[in-house]
């Protein structure tokens, strides 16, 4: 597989590089050379496949001879091993529940994965890998998780104190082994500042191999193609067309759904669905792009001003003139975007209507679908739901006016014992105690 950035496609390089490194030096983003059909009669007897059957299938297409096929069905087995199944609200509108990971929410697809490839690519080196990461909370607990026991790698997640829910804190500092959390005495773009300072310090980058895990890594993008596979599978044939609604915020679920539709999967239409970070259903109105700061939300996963994906989807419609790019991309995409009011009616209504709880992101899908096929009939459309409800326990409690049931794996959490390392927001104090414990 080689891959070009969207900065310059005339340089390739190969997966192993892509994987390891993350962002290309002139802080494009990566994307396959070539994003290949898989055979008809594949799509058409998805339902002969289990889901790891079907990733293992996208992958040999997309991966070619980069991983040995043996080393990618063990890669799979160990990244693919929950389940994303499709729940009909009614006969045109479905939910695609993404949350049975063990962080709740979608992330753990690209993340597992990710952790796999990069011990993969690790193997043979002598020395460890290094990964540093700052969360806001929810990432953060995915790749904990994704990366617990990788061999040869060591993850440091660098989080603001008193600034996660509990129940994130605790999947952040609960794990050991090879998980290390150390809780920031700032704000998130304090911890932020300290990984990018760690990449640029020399003495570092000569003790350890540092490296990021980064949510534009490619290897988050690809096993998030998966899922569009594995849910086509499970809609019925009913002759209406396929539609995904994508609840977004950086884009990069959205960009794996056009890479599917690439690869060969009927998708007839994608909805992009947003909060009041609104700038790429902006865009597809009016053809202007103007990234912005972001505003908090209920949807908070999705407060994003400036989505990092969005030169991968222009790349992806590129045309000869700006405003071919523009009519391109409205052409499969529509945009939708809703408040947070809006969001909180739209949870009441889906447990009325369907007895179906939704989460907030879900929410926003809801609404953006059911707006879409008010114009549009006679499709059949799905909404991914990117997180587990009990993830925003407070909030949709309270509007549901009723409890929720927490999943066993979110509940046990709470018993467990915090570690962390305390840190003030001081460089030489975060360089200090990676020399010391990490080196
Ligand atoms: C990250 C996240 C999103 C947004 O996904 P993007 O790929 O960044 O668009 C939506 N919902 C939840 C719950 C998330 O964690």
């Amino acid at each position: 597989m080689k891959l070009y950035s969207t900065k310059n496609k005339q340089a390739f390089t190969g997966l192993k590089q892509a994987v390891l490194k993350g962002l290309p030096d002139d802080n494009g983003l990566y994307m396959p050379m070539e994003i290949p059909r898989l055979p008809e009669a594949f799509i058409e007897n998805l339902s002969d496949f289990s889901f790891p059957e079907i990733a293992f299938t996208v992958c040999r297409y997309l991966f070619k001879e980069s991983i040995q096929e043996e080393d990618l069905r063990r890669i799979i087995q160990k990244a693919v091993n929950f389940p994303a199944p499709v729940v009909p609200l009614d006969e045109e509108k479905y939910v695609l529940e993404l949350f049975h990971g063990p962080s709740l929410a979608f992330k753990d697809f690209g993340a597992r994965f990710m952790a796999q490839l990069m011990s993969y690519f690790n193997e043979g080196e002598t020395r460890e890998l290094v990964i540093l990461v700052a969360t806001s909370g929810d990432t953060g607990g995915a790749v904990a998780a994704g990366f617990l026991q990788a061999p040869g790698i060591k993850v440091i997640i660098l989080y603001p104190s008193g600034k996660v829910s509990m129940l994130q804190e605790k999947q952040l500092t609960t794990l050991d082994h090879n998980i290390f959390a150390l809780e920031v005495d700032g704000t998130f773009d304090d911890c932020q500042a300290l990984v990018k300072q760690a990449f640029l310090d020399k003495g570092l980058s000569g003790a350890l191999r540092l490296t990021s895990a980064n949510s534009i890594n490619i290897s988050r993008l690809v096993p998030q193609t998966f899922y569009y596979f594995e849910a086509y599978k499970q809609l019925p044939r009913d002759g209406k067309k396929t539609v995904f609604c994508v609840p977004s915020g950086n884009f990069g679920n959205l960009t794996a759904g056009l890479m599917a539709q690439r690869m060969g999967l009927p998708i007839h239409h994608f909805i992009a669905a947003t909060n009041v970070n609104d700038v790429v259903p902006e865009y597809l109105e009016s053809g202007l792009f103007s990234p912005r700061p972001s505003v908090r939300t209920l949807s908070n996963a999705m407060d994003v001003g400036n989505p990092s994906n969005f030169a991968r989807m222009i790349d992806m419609y590129e045309g000869k003139t700006e405003g071919s790019t523009w009519n391109n991309m409205r052409r499969s995409i529509s945009g939708y975007a809703f408040d947070d009011a809006q969001t909180r009616e739209a949870l009441a209504e889906v447990h009325r209507q369907y007895q179906y709880i939704i989460d907030p992101h879900g929410a926003v899908g809801y609404l953006a679908l059911k707006e879409f096929q008010q114009r549009r009939s006679g499709t059949k459309g799905v909404v991914l739901e990117t997180a587990h409800p009990a993830k925003f326990l407070d909030e949709v409690e309270h509007v549901l006016n009723q409890k929720v049931e927490v999943p066993h794996r979110l509940a046990v959490l709470a018993e467990r014992e915090k570690r962390a390392v305390w840190m003030p927001p001081e460089f030489s104090a975060f360089k200090k105690w990676l020399l010391d414990n990490v080196a």
